[in-house]
């Protein structure tokens, strides 16, 4: 057998303490035998990996003990500690911005900062309103600057997320801000920027049921139109971070209808939130919210009904794009529309069943988002969280 280098024992020690943090931290108490079990690896190893990271102040023994038949001494249990540190999440639209924290155990604390904001809003006033709510929330947790690790932002728009800019927001209408580093400047903490789609679909699968799943698509319908795609646990970003930018799809060339891209059939061109007012107030000049026009479907008024129609036949054209290109086993629809009016679901999967190709279909399972607008605010907030554990344990490993 070689020789392990040093570089290779300090990788192992990494690798060790961040695979046994990450099932601390997925369970809400476990044992260090569980821990040996899981980790294939022997009780002696665990518990000493284990106490290293009782130094590091991440997790804690809780004194509860383990509930084993049999003789012999019970051994207690161990869980992250949940006020180690606390991460942001935050997410940004073209008219919102939203925060909530993170404890170390990946719980949301209930008090949350939302506010609305001018459209096409200068990057700079929108960092200091974004600073306000975090003083604000701060407060209201009793917790000093210092107890948080790091920020994570969801943002609209194509994100370069290792430079922490938008190199180009359309909504936003933002070219090249580097948000990131503006954030980390202004709250003098470390912040971490992606899309918010990206983060909206982390945040759905940290949910306990998702545990298992490493390969989903999710399609966002709301202000804007995009999605975000995990091939086997790894976002997909491709050559410029454009990947999974289906608001720009053409789906229907022979009406042509212009999108604010300057191409004409642009599937944001049908169905972004936007677009679909305008489209109903060609019918009725008084509608002013996507809600105005689900009343009007559900009173049965004629052009409500055959716009609804519309828009469901090219979500599930979209659906069927994506599907056929792609090929995945699982896929989530998510966004305001679906968020707001889940019925809607149910109305895309049937028009799903008469668009789709007909071979994906068995080895395909639809989901619908229920996190709603915290899902992109978890999910940054545990990329952040991520990001942060592992400069601190690649710091301890000497790495
Ligand atoms: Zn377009």
């Amino acid at each position: 057998m070689e020789k392990m280098t040093i570089q290779d024992q300090r990788t192992l020690k990494y690798n060790n303490l961040k695979m046994v943090l990450d099932i601390i931290r997925d369970n809400e108490r476990i044992s260090r035998s569980e821990i040996a079990r899981k980790m294939r690896m022997s009780a002696t190893s665990a518990t000493r990996i284990v106490s290293e990271l009782e130094e590091l102040h991440f997790v804690e023994d809780t004194g509860c003990y383990e509930d084993t038949k049999g003789a012999g001494r019970k051994a207690t249990m161990i869980a992250a500690r949940a006020a180690a540190c606390y991460c942001f999440g935050i997410s940004i639209s073209d008219v919102e911005i939203r925060m909530r924290l993170i404890d170390f155990s990946g719980k949301l604390l209930s008090d949350r900062g939302e506010a609305q904001i001018e459209k096409n809003s200068s990057p700079e006033k929108l960092v200091e309103k974004l600073y306000e709510m975090f003083l604000v929330l701060l407060e209201k947790n009793g917790l000093q600057a210092e107890k948080i690790a790091a920020i994570g932002i969801g943002i609209t728009g194509n994100v370069e997320p290792a430079g922490g800019t938008v190199i180009y927001g359309d909504l936003l209408q933002w070219v090249n801000v580097p948000i990131g580093d503006m954030i980390e400047k202004r709250f003098g903490i470390p912040a971490y920027v992606d899309n918010d789609v990206n983060c909206a679909l982390m945040g759905e699968l940290s949910q306990k049921k998702y545990r298992n799943i490493d390969d989903m698509i999710l399609l966002s319908y709301g202000r804007g139109v995009g999605s975000a795609i995990l091939s086997q646990n790894k976002i997909a970003r491709g050559s410029v971070n454009f990947a999974g930018e289906i608001g720009h799809m053409i789906v229907d060339h022979t009406d042509g209808r212009l999108c604010y891209c300057g191409r004409r059939g642009c599937l944001t061109a049908y169905i972004s939130e936007e677009r679909i007012i305008e489209d109903a107030r060609k019918n009725n000049p008084d509608v002013k919210t996507i809600d105005d026009i689900i009343s009007a479907v559900q009173a049965g008024v004629p052009w409500a009904g055959i716009l609804m129609e519309r828009i469901c036949s090219y979500a599930a054209i979209s659906i069927n794009n994506v599907v056929c290109m792609l090929n995945p086993p699982n896929l989530m629809l998510g966004g305001d529309l679906i968020d707001n009016y889940p019925f809607l679901f149910e109305y895309i999967l049937n028009k799903c069943n008469a668009v789709m190709y007909g071979p994906m279909k068995p080895s395909l399972k639809f989901y619908r988002s229920e996190l709603k607008q915290d899902a992109a605010i978890i999910g940054s907030a545990l990329i952040a969280m991520d990001k942060h554990l592992e400069k601190v344990l690649r710091e301890h490993c000497d790495i």
